[in-house]
């Protein structure tokens, strides 16, 4: 970590540094440049020095050219005159005239009268003869002085022409002062040139200079141009940059020599000042990256104990950090720790959930490795539930081998077909054979395996459910089934026999009670008639309590003859049974009301029939129900006019015919008796009856497969209704 940090530091560092030294390298230049441009107006500033002096000496040469002396030709006068002059002025070194020839008559340096050598610069004295005007000397050799001199020499004119050439000498040194004066930095050098580039005057050891020509070099770049730099070495042999300018008015040069040692101990100053700021920067930033890495590294390392936590999913405590970016990812790992261990209780709970409901169900789930055919249990269930150890059931072979014989083959075909594909999942009840050696009932399932990307099945998951307790509770359950199929076999064998027993007593019965009947039938016909004769016979004779109890005799065998004659038509009723055929209703009502017409006349009755469907019955039985219910309805009614309508309505494939009176009503607990033979709610003085005409009528109804019954309340009339079905019922 400090390592990276420390190697990121000269990263960051690199693109300032190399900037800083682009920086450098062009502010140098620029600084170089801009040296030379102001060494150059330095040396501007120093020749327009030394030029006012030169015109300072010219002004003063003129001054005395002008002299009344020297028109007098009186030059004693002048040299005197020239002398104080000189003294005077504090400027140059000596006066002296010369004539055409160049030869000096006053000078001076000498005392007048004092025999002079010619003219140290005859050229100048040319020059000025030549021009008539004003000549500055290159530096030459005084011979009356014996040193090296520059003068400007100006023309005495008298009468018009150049009678004389006046010379005032300037002594070098003077020159070298101005030059000194501008205090020029240390090391550097200003040296003043005359016209053929010989040393005139220089700030520094002019002495030893003054009077002689540069060093070639120097002088080439020197005498080059007007103005400008070059780099050269000095004739003191010290390399300099030198800059120079030429003077329009002597025509002479001034040169600043700066030495290249005093520029590259500058450039090495600044250049060592920015390694020593870089230096510094790249320690600085070194030091502070190997804090920084120590404290990151510090803080991730203490993120490791808290990391190797988590992955053991143990709880953990955030330890405080100096960094906050690894505070943050330890309160992270806190949290992630947090919900690590939550999900890891919900995953327990779940687990624990599955793992009870499995057992609720005595389900143990188990997965097979498809490439080795192993088998590892999920649970231990599987084990228990057969009593083996989990070596014996390594295997998927092992636990066919247990199969039953008759179910392996359906198990392994499924098997194979749910690995191949080729159905969706596997479900097999098979027998295996358990520990104890006895044969349990598992219900085996799995779904379709895992497969690769490939589609390679890889493994498979499924469950075994021990159903031994339902398979034997269906066993007995079929077994009980079988015991009661047998019993009820029995017992409809019983039951038919007792049946056709019934029947034949009950034929007997009614062959007995139909032969009873119409063996009364005769012995009563002759009771009524021989009543009926005695009573004619004895009406004179007997008293008429007599007549009255023959009244009776005869009233009540009539009655019993009634009554045997329905109980006659009641025992009948199976015996006169016809086959079903299409019976209109409508022509049946018809036919009773023609039959109940005396009465219906008598009692002013109205019998209404809307229209009644067509039926499969027996048409005598029908006449027999309609005309039953038709009559009790007059029969008990005491409403005038009693009326009774008959109507029907079609339901779900049956009929149900309404016979609806206007008479006095049924309590509703009798509405059940009232279908019992012999019952009857009135007696017979009050309505007279027998108590057989609904029960005639229930039968009827039954053997067609219909239903009779009735809805009623005292004083609200009565309405009896019987279903029948629409196709007819059985024969
Ligand atoms: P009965 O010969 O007495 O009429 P039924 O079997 O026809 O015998 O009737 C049984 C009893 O049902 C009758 O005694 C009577 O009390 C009652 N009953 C039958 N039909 C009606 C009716 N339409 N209105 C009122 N009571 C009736």
């Amino acid at each position: 970590m400090r390592t990276l940090l420390a190697w990121l530091v000269p990263a960051c560092l690199l693109p300032g540094i190399i900037g800083a030294t682009t920086l450098f390298i062009h502010e140098y230049r620029e600084g170089r440049n801009q040296l030379k441009k102001d060494t150059i107006q330095t040396a501007r500033a120093l020749v327009r020095a030394v030029d006012n002096q030169i015109l300072k000496v010219e002004a003063l040469a003129l001054g005395l050219a002008g002299s009344d002396a020297l028109a007098a030709g009186n030059f004693g006068r002048f040299h005197d005159q020239a002398r104080r002059t000189l003294a005077h002025a504090q400027l140059g070194a000596s006066v002296s005239l010369a004539d055409g020839q160049g030869l000096q008559f006053v000078n001076t340096g000498d005392d007048f009268g004092t025999p002079l050598p010619p003219h140290g610069s005859p050229e100048l004295v040319r020059r000025v003869f030549g021009s008539g005007e004003s000549a500055i000397s290159d530096i030459f050799e005084s011979q009356v002085l014996h040193r090296p001199l520059v003068a400007v020499a100006v023309p005495v004119i008298l009468d018009g022409r150049v009678r004389y050439a006046l010379t005032v000498t300037i002594l070098p040194e003077t020159l070298n002062d101005i030059l000194s004066a501008q205090g020029l930095p240390p090391g550097w050098v200003a040296t003043v040139f005359d016209s053929a580039g010989t040393i005139a005057a220089r700030s520094r050891a002019s002495d030893e200079y003054v009077g002689q020509k540069p060093a070639p070099g120097y002088y080439r770049h020197l005498m080059d141009a007007d103005e400008g730099t070059f780099e050269a070495v000095m004739k003191d042999g010290v390399p300099v940059l030198a800059a120079f300018t030429r003077s329009d008015v002597t025509n002479w040069r001034l040169a600043i020599g700066i030495p290249q040692e005093s520029l590259a101990s500058r450039f090495n100053r600044r250049l060592s000042a920015l390694a020593v700021g870089i230096a510094a920067l790249f320690a600085a930033g070194l030091g502070l990256a190997w804090l920084v890495g120590g404290r990151i590294a510090r803080s991730f390392g203490a993120l490791v104990a808290p990391a190797l936590a988590l992955g053991a999913g143990e709880r953990i405590t955030a330890p405080s950090l100096p960094v906050k970016e690894a505070a943050e990812v330890a309160r992270a790992m806190e949290e992630a720790a947090r919900l690590l261990e939550k999900r890891n209780a919900t995953l327990r709970e779940s687990e624990y959930r599955l793992v009870l409901a499995l057992k609720a169900g005595n389900t143990a789930a188990w997965e097979m490795d498809v490439a080795t055919m192993a088998l590892r249990p999920a649970d231990e269930l599987l084990f228990t539930m057969l009593d083996y150890r989990p070596e014996e059931l390594a295997t998927s072979s092992d636990w066919l081998a247990r199969v039953h014989g008759d179910d392996r083959p359906g198990v392994a075909r499924q098997i194979d077909d749910v690995i191949a594909g080729r159905r969706e999942s596997y479900r097999s009840e098979v027998r295996i054979l358990a520990a104890d050696g006895r044969w349990r009932w598992l219900l085996s399932q799995a779904v379709a395996p895992e497969r690769d990307a490939g589609g390679r099945a890889l493994r498979l998951i499924g469950t075994h459910t021990d159903i031994t307790d339902r398979k034997e509770a269906e066993a007995e359950i079929r077994r009980l089934n079988a015991e009661l199929e047998q019993r009820v076999q029995q017992r409809t064998l019983q039951l038919k026999q007792s049946n056709e027993a019934l029947m034949l007593s009950n034929m007997e019965l009614q062959r007995f009670a139909h032969a009873a009947a119409h063996d009364l039938q005769t012995p009563l016909r002759s009771i009524v008639g021989f009543s009926q004769l005695l009573q004619q016979e004895l009406k004179s004779c007997v008293d008429e309590r007599a007549d009255e109890w023959l009244g009776i005799v005869i009233d009540n065998t009539r009655r019993l003859q009634i009554l045997i004659q329905e109980l006659l038509d009641y025992s009948r009723l199976d015996a006169q049974a016809r086959p079903f055929e299409p019976v209109d209703l409508g022509d049946i009502l018809g036919q009773v009301t023609a039959t109940l017409a005396p009465v219906i006349g008598d009692i002013g009755a109205e019998v209404v029939g809307t229209p009644l469907p067509t039926v499969m019955a027996d048409r005598g039985q029908m006449v027999l129900l309609l005309q039953n219910l038709v009559e009790n309805g007059l029969k008990y009614n005491q409403s005038r006019p009693p009326r009774v309508t008959v109507s029907a309505e079609g339901w779900d494939g049956e009929w149900v015919i309404a016979v609806a009176d206007n008479g006095i009503g049924i309590d509703p607990k009798y509405h059940e008796r009232i279908f019992e033979i012999f019952r009857r709610l009135h007696s017979h003085q009050q309505i007279p009856g027998t108590g057989i005409g609904l029960a005639i009528c229930q039968r009827i109804v039954e053997r067609h497969g219909g239903r009779l019954w009735v809805d009623s309340r005292p004083g609200e009339g009565s309405v009896f209704r019987f279903s029948l079905p629409d196709g007819g019922g059985s024969r």
